[in-house]
């Protein structure tokens, strides 16, 4: 179960040219699939923690539920929180262990965005944690916009170019023309400002909002700098579906282990599909022995 910094594991990822899936999980069964998945790929994986499951079990149960799962695994693991609001949370994210943390100001005033994630990086570097920022703003799916609203969105290479100056991060979330949650209609992701953002930063981009992005936008998404994608509506779609159709099959069953091992079984085949997708597959030893190097 080695840990891995998100700092070198995205590095890794952008030395031999794919993205680190940062999958998010939501209790025992689905940091499993993940865990699964990436065994049978052979590739490292982020685990996400997002918000609303440190609201739901608290932060130290989440992250000690996880430890324990993983002790079972040899692949490269980096646990990793998602859009933290506060750098109270930061600080005790650092303390359970996290491998990485996404300070997300991108509510906040520039000024007050750069000011708490300059803070964080300088926590991060102490201590070798990637710190992932975040400029401009990634909605819920926007339907409602026209065009030229949703252009207005895209981050410029000039914003883009300020904020890493201003805040070091190690890796950068940009809005790009994806969304949270579920489309309605087709996005089309910004892939020339993502090349530009790349080339004027130097750092590597992180794709929020990548359930229902179709595969080939991805792998352009890819080649323009992304470098680790974050899933999690199609990962909880898969496992409620996988639960509803035990269902079908077993309706007046109620082994919690085998309607929640249905779910994890769906759940897992989606994650290792996004693994093949963003060419992660078989990258495990190659980090493992920088790692150890
Ligand atoms: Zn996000």
């Amino acid at each position: 179960m080695p840990y891995i910094s998100g700092k070198q594991m995205i590095a890794h990822a952008v030395a031999n040219k794919y993205a680190v899936g940062a999958f998010s999980a939501h209790n025992l069964e689905s940091v499993q699939a993940i865990l699964d998945a990436a065994n049978e790929t052979q590739s490292p994986v982020m685990i996400q923690i997002g918000q609303r499951v440190i609201n739901t079990h608290g932060i130290e149960v989440v992250k000690a539920v996880f430890d324990a799962a993983i002790l079972r695994y040899d692949i490269p693991v980096c646990i990793h929180l998602d859009h933290c609001h506060n750098y109270d949370q930061i600080a005790q994210a650092i303390r359970c262990g996290f491998d990485s943390v996404m300070f997300d100001g991108s509510q906040l005033s520039i000024e007050d965005n750069i000011h708490i994630t300059r803070q964080t990086v300088q926590l991060g570097k102490a201590l070798n944690i990637g710190v992932e920022g975040e400029i401009g703003k990634i909605g819920g799916t926007e339907d409602d916009l026209s065009v030229d609203e949703k252009d207005a969105l895209i981050t410029t290479v000039e914003e883009a170019k300020h904020f890493v100056d201003q805040t070091g991060v190690d890796y950068l979330a940009v809005s790009c023309g994806t969304a949270h949650g579920v489309y309605t209609q087709e996005p089309k992701l910004a892939l020339e400002r993502l090349a530009e953002i790349t080339q004027v930063t130097a750092t590597p981009l992180v794709l929020h909002g990548g359930s229902g992005v179709p595969d080939q936008q991805v792998r352009h998404a890819i080649e323009a700098g992304i470098a680790k994608v974050n899933v999690d509506t199609e990962l909880r779609q898969a496992f409620v579906a996988g639960i509803k159709e035990y269902f079908e099959h077993h309706p007046t069953d109620n082994t919690l282990a085998f309607i929640m091992d249905a779910g994890k079984v769906a759940m897992k085949q989606v994650v290792v599909e996004k693994i093949n997708l963003f060419g992660s597959a078989h990258q495990a030893a190659s980090l493992l022995q920088e790692y150890q190097a």
